[in-house]
């Protein structure tokens, strides 16, 4: 059940000592080769040689989403682009793309972790696996593919996108494993549906979904509408791509980090201390093993908290639980923070509803108005005005005695609201 057992299962004591020797020798590679942590550390007097314990990485300064942009697209590498094989680039929402770029022992050591996540989830040489993740600059595509193809796996490419094609191709070369990301998975069992096809008596039984937050609500709905088991894969391109973290077969409550590839750190997003074990904060990364652009304490502002519990798979890597927001994402309205899986687990409640959403916010006055925009089941809407009001009512309700604040929330028809083909748009901010 463990790919790589002589590291997944290590002795803390070990695991702590293999990162304190990485971490060392990654500080002392950028400090030579990156000029940009040259003089950070110069700045702040620090080298290699002032680690003396791993709990010395809170000495080291943060490396931000905007430091990234600062030196797009090749300012943060530590090699010359002779050394260079592969390059990625997130696209963002906002601004300049952040790139990463890899050596061959990099996109190895990208395989090594996506194919642990992908054995840990029962993926095995006999599958095939539909890979719909975008191929391309997005590293959820390709990284997928290296960690298959390190398993063995029969891969059938698809990238995302032509829905009616993706059914077809599940019916038809039988796939035992899909890749993408959650809102795409829903897109594709509710095409399915529209064909007639159930995905449930299908050969299709691991499901292997991930890039953007989702709720364990929405979990089991895919699970429930495909048959099959939905485990959770996470990363960041800013590491690598996917494959930082992940989940194992036992209790699909929460992802281990490839902890001997990279230093996770829970810090208190005010004071940047860490907080309490097991309390949330900013998830922060140090890649330890990363040859062409290797980031100190990069601020991930994905909020999430370390699983105090060991594990009973025998994984001694420390595991997060999922992500709960960002804290771009965080939207607050009369005062109140909230974040848009919060908002996902109550719609999940409301069964006169489909779990396609989005959440619009808009000045009303001086004031922030939040409108929850979601589609109502087919036989719902068709019952006519009065009976899509009372619904809305219900779940401005709900959403009130949940979090306490009144929201517009407004019905639309089914299909209404655009279908993603990767990471769902959530957000829509008018102000
Ligand atoms: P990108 O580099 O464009 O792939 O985006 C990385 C970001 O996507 C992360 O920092 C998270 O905010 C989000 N993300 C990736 N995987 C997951 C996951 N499994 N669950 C929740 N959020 C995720
Ligand atoms: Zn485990």
């Amino acid at each position: 059940m463990h790919w790589n057992k002589k590291f997944e299962c290590m002795p803390l004591d070990q695991l702590k000592a293999f990162q304190l020797k990485n971490l060392k020798k990654t500080v002392a590679w950028v400090f030579d080769k990156v000029p940009f942590y040259t003089r950070k550390f110069k700045k702040l007097g620090i080298s290699a040689n002032d680690l003396k314990h791993i709990d010395d990485i809170s000495k080291l300064p943060f490396t931000v989403k905007n430091d990234l942009r600062d030196n797009y697209p090749f300012g943060l590498c530590a090699l010359p682009m002779d050394d260079i094989i592969g390059i990625h680039a997130s696209s963002g929402t906002t601004g300049t793309p952040i790139t990463n770029v890899y050596t061959q022992a990099d996109l190895d050591q990208w395989a090594e972790c996506v194919a642990r996540n992908l054995w840990a989830y029962g993926v095995r040489k006999k599958d095939i696996v539909q890979n719909a993740y975008g191929y391309g600059l997005f590293t959820g595509g390709l990284g997928l593919h290296y960690g298959l193809l390190k398993i063995g796996c029969s891969i059938i490419p698809t990238s995302s996108g032509i829905t009616e094609r993706q059914v077809k191709l599940l019916k038809d070369f039988k796939p035992t494993a899909l890749c993408s990301t959650p809102s795409y998975a829903l897109t594709i069992a509710e095409k399915a549906e529209e064909m007639n096809i159930d995905i449930r008596k299908l050969p299709l039984k691991i499901g292997i979904f991930g890039a953007e937050p989702w709720t364990r609500e929405m979990c089991s709905a895919i699970e429930e509408r495909m048959g099959i088991t939905a485990l959770n894969i996470f990363g960041l391109t800013e590491m690598c791509g996917p494959g930082v973290g992940y989940e194992c077969s036992v209790g699909q409550n929460g992802s281990h980090i490839n902890e001997d590839h990279f230093i996770a750190e829970i810090l208190d997003t005010k004071t940047f201390k860490p907080v309490p074990m097991g309390e949330k904060g900013e998830l922060v990364f140090t890649s330890i093993q990363r040859q062409a652009m290797p980031l100190i304490r990069y601020r991930t502002k994905d909020i999430t908290r370390f699983i105090p519990e060991k594990c009973s798979c025998g994984r001694t890597f420390v595991k997060i639980d999922r992500i709960f927001g960002r804290t771009d994402d965080m939207l607050i309205i009369s005062g109140v923070n909230i974040f848009p899986s919060q908002i996902e687990s109550f719609l999940f409640d409301i069964k006169e509803v489909d779990p396609q959403y989005r959440l619009i916010v808009r000045k009303k006055g001086y004031l922030d108005k939040l409108i929850v925009q979601v589609e109502a089941r087919q036989e719902v809407y068709d019952k006519g005005e009065e009976t899509r009001k009372q619904v809305e009512a219900k779940i401005n309700s709900h959403i009130k005695d949940n979090i306490g604040i009144s929201v517009d929330v407004n019905l639309v028809k089914p299909k209404f609201i655009g279908r993603s083909l990767g990471k769902a748009v959530r957000v829509v901010d008018e102000r």
